[in-house]
């Protein structure tokens, strides 16, 4: 009596990565937008399960179903899990060769179950089409995938995959006549089936682990960033403080933290509308950052106010580093915004070892108000800064 009943085996392993495919469905569905490939992951893992169910009422059902519509099934649920991979690595889809290695495959199952009937051949014909998908996709995965650990890790898996589906294309090619039936119990046959059965959970699995990862990492980018114009937003920059005062402290050096404020800003909104107003603040974060180059954190600080953070920077040099910014902000030559505008900012300074954001920032404010008061587009040093 063989050890496994392989139907059973077959049949229930294929519940499973059903299962997880209906899981990822329900994810894909809840997903942002820019996120693809999920569904193709889907429909391919829940394509495979239901292929491998067909497959495992071999005699049950028709010939027509569980050896032609099982087989490509089969393939054609791998060959999705590959496009879903290439979509959600946002590189081009090879929908010829899929479609070619495909028709091969289809064909070559028909042909070798309709002209010749070859459990072997057949055999030879789907595991060779495999082996070339689980390559593919374990490739575009390792690839594109660094240095996620579940991209990996599954990337890793498609290759172990592809070897086994291999090992088995020379087994069939080699001893053609060792294989006469599906469910023919001998001991490669029933590793082969166990080892399809675990990849096809192991990978369902994998590609779900992968989009989390990706959900994870792109709402960690939302949280930390400013959507319109693409800098650090307050809590990022509060993080980067913390980090540059407890290195700054220790070497007993100052932090200088500047504050701007565009002058006027709601004239340009209601004179051009409020898409001009937008453009004018990317415009003031691009000027800025190019002003600052790598030097410091340029953080939005909220509305159209923004925040630099100069880390071993006096207030003299910070203030400098200010009026080049108000320049280039005023500067009306070639490159300049097509709508006219100013700015106005505050320097404070503190050493580092006794500052923190709130005093920092207010006594910028403080200096940013007198900036204001004595006409714009001016830059005033707090009367508490640390001077060198
Ligand atoms: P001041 O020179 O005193 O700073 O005057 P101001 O008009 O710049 O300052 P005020 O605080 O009166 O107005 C700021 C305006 O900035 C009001 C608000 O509608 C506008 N604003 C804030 N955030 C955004 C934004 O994201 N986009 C646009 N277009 N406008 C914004
Ligand atoms: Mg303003
Ligand atoms: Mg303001």
């Amino acid at each position: 009596m063989p050890l496994f009943d392989l139907r059973t085996v077959v049949l229930m392993s294929s519940v499973m990565p059903g299962l997880m495919a209906i899981a990822l469905f329900s994810l894909a569905r809840s997903f942002p937008v820019n996120i693809r490939g999920i569904r193709q992951w889907a429909s391919g893992s829940l394509i495979v399960s239901a292929s491998a169910v067909l497959l495992a009422l071999r005699g049950e059902v028709p010939d027509w179903l569980s050896i032609l519509v099982a087989n490509a099934g089969i393939m054609s649920g791998t060959s999705l899990g590959l496009i879903g991979s290439q979509l959600f690595f946002g590189r081009p889809v090879t929908w010829r060769s899929v479609a070619i290695v495909l028709f091969i495959g289809t064909a070559g199952t028909a042909w070798y179950w309709l002209m010749e009937d070859s459990v072997a051949a057949r055999a030879a014909c789907v595991t060779g089409v495999l082996a070339l998908l689980y390559g593919a996709h374990g490739r575009v995965m390792l690839r594109y995938g660094r240095p996620g650990h579940s991209a990996m890790a599954l990337g890793a898996m498609l290759l172990a995959e592809c070897a086994v589906a291999l090992m088995r294309f020379a087994t069939v090619v080699a001893v053609p006549g060792r294989l006469s039936g599906f469910f023919q119990a001998g001991p490669l046959h029933t590793f082969y089936l166990m080892a399809g059965a675990f990849f096809s959970l192991v990978i369902t699995v994998g590609f779900l682990l992968v989009a989390m990862d990706r959900l994870r990492t792109q709402l960690e980018q939302h949280s930390y960033r400013d959507p319109l114009t693409g800098l650090q937003n307050r809590r990022a920059f509060a993080a980067a403080f913390e980090k540059e005062r407890e290195q700054t402290s220790r070497t007993g050096g100052v932090l200088s933290m500047l504050l701007l404020d565009l002058d006027h800003f709601k004239h340009v909104n209601d004179q051009h509308g409020h898409d001009a107003g937008d453009r004018v603040l990317v415009d003031f974060a691009q000027r800025t950052a190019s002003v600052l180059s790598t030097r410091g954190h340029l953080c939005r600080w909220g509305g159209e106010e923004f925040a630099v953070l100069l880390p071993d920077m006096f207030a003299d040099d910070a203030y400098l580093l200010a009026e080049r910014i108000r320049m280039r902000i005023a500067d009306q030559g070639p490159g300049a915004s097509a709508i006219h505008y100013t700015c106005s900012a505050g320097v404070a300074c503190m050493a580092a070892a006794h500052a923190t954001l709130e005093e920092l920032a207010r006594d910028a404010d403080a200096a940013l108000y007198r900036a204001k008061d004595a006409g714009r587009n001016r830059v005033e040093i707090s009367d508490q800064a640390y001077v060198a």
